[in-house]
């Protein structure tokens, strides 16, 4: 990898084509697709990069998909990602294993890390530890507000303000930078779970590289898997009460793992935990004048066999052509093609997930699904596959978006 971004490319111009809000892998596969088209990319982040996140961790076929598509196969085995081809679920004590398409595990700091690079590469600049507010829109664009030093208050002084033919909201989970658009709001499921993460010491026995280790328990799931340089990431979405009733993170983990017959690593409660807010959420709008919102700011769902990097990928390949024309004349009939467009690309995916996680939280049918599964192996394949297919992006050259390997 080559320089920190950090230093890379000062944006001192006010005028762009697109500005991105968010450099996750949504933001950051954007603003690379579109930079070695020509477009002149800003990307802001409210973070300084590279960042840790809560994730599983997992890339699954999907993702290998669409960074194949765009020229970027070689990126995450280039990272050292771990080549993923298990998934071994446990559940009221039981284990059972199921094969996986080619998928890898690649810790964030480095996978987003890579991508911005990439994104720099091809010509984006990048402004990090800087954070994003969407502002009015006029015939020549959108006003985007930017403050250095990430999450300072409105107002502590130093905000500048550029403007964008286009403006791309990839903010993540739980983002501000709509909060002056008219009728932007979140709707969170109710019950909905939290997340929760953290990663142990590489030496910390118990789990084999090369397969998603994933406890389902009676009132959450924690996802393991090793990373490039033999740490072991957690991941885990809880019911609330089971963090209140177990007193932290560390410990509703431990209730999981033991339920499902998973061994508990010593080393899981000094570790440093970083919880999320309410997870499973849909925002609205997903487009408005000169703004189409992609990723995890459009809507979380829970993954299953790591998803939500897939989804945010897909969408960010799908809105090119988008933005293309936008940038050329927006018309508001791009707003409707992009809710049409999310809706093919990740919707449909996402409603499986969200039956499975339904079917998960109910214990009987959880058991009968898990009994189901172990005896009839290839309903769970079909299942897997099904989530890992490759998508087909409108306006890609049409070779690209077969079924490719991660490498
Ligand atoms: C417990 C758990 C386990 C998961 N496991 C997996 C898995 O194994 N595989 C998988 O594929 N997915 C997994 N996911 C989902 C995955 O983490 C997300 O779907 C993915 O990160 C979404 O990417 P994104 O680019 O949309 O958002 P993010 O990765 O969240 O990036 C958004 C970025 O925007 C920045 N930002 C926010 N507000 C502003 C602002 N105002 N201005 C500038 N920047 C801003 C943030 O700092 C952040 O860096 C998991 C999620 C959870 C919670």
């Amino acid at each position: 990898m080559g320089s920190s971004p950090s230093a890379a490319n000062p944006a001192p111009d006010r005028d762009w084509d697109v500005v991105v809000v968010g450099a996750g892998p949504a933001g950051a596969l954007a603003a690379f697709d579109l930079a070695r088209r020509g477009l002149r990319v800003l990307l802001v982040e409210k973070r300084r990069f590279p960042r840790w996140k809560v994730c599983g961790c997992c890339l699954n076929g999907q993702a290998c998909s669409v960074l194949a598509a765009v020229g970027l196969g070689g990126l995450i085995d280039g990272q050292g990602g771990v080549p993923l081809n298990q998934i071994r679920v446990g559940l009221g004590g039981r284990q059972a294993s199921f094969p996986l398409p080619d998928g890898r595990a690649l810790s964030r700091e480095r996978f987003d890390q890579a991508l911005v690079q990439a994104a720099i590469a091809a010509g984006a600049s990048f402004r990090p530890h800087t954070s994003a507010r969407l502002g009015a829109a006029d015939a020549r664009g959108r006003t985007v507000h930017l403050r250095p030093g990430g999450g300072r208050p409105p107002g502590a002084g130093g905000e500048t303000a550029v403007r964008a033919a286009v403006v791309l909201v990839a903010a993540g989970l739980a983002h501000r930078c709509l909060e002056d658009e008219p009728g932007a709001g979140v709707h969170i499921q109710p019950r909905s779970r939290v997340g929760a993460g953290c990663v142990l010491p590489a030496g910390t026995g118990g789990y084999t590289p090369g397969c998603i280790h994933m406890a389902v328990g009676r009132r959450g799931y924690v996802g393991l898997v090793r990373l490039e340089d033999g740490r072991l990431d957690l991941a885990a979405a809880f019911d609330r009460p089971l963090l209140t009733e177990a007193g932290g993170p560390a410990a509703g983990a431990a209730r999981v793992l033991e339920q499902a017959g998973f061994p508990v690593p010593p080393a899981l409660a000094a570790a440093r935990w970083q919880c999320t807010p309410a997870l499973t959420r849909r925002a609205t709008p997903l487009a408005g004048e000169r703004f189409l919102v992609l990723g995890d700011a459009a809507g979380y769902v829970e993954p299953f066999t790591g998803e939500g990097m897939g989804w945010a990928l897909t969408a960010a390949a799908a809105a090119t052509p988008l933005v293309l024309a936008g940038v050329r004349a927006w018309q508001p009939a791009l707003e409707r093609q992009w809710i049409r467009t999310l809706q093919r690309q990740v919707g449909r995916r996402q409603r499986l997930c969200r039956g499975v996680a339904a079917l998960l939280r109910q214990p009987v049918a959880a058991a009968a699904l898990f009994q189901l599964a172990r005896r009839v192996p290839p309903l769970p394949r079909r299942l897997i596959r099904q989530l890992n297919h490759p998508p087909a992006i409108a306006g890609a050259p049409s070779p690209v978006y077969g079924p490719v390997p991660c490498r």
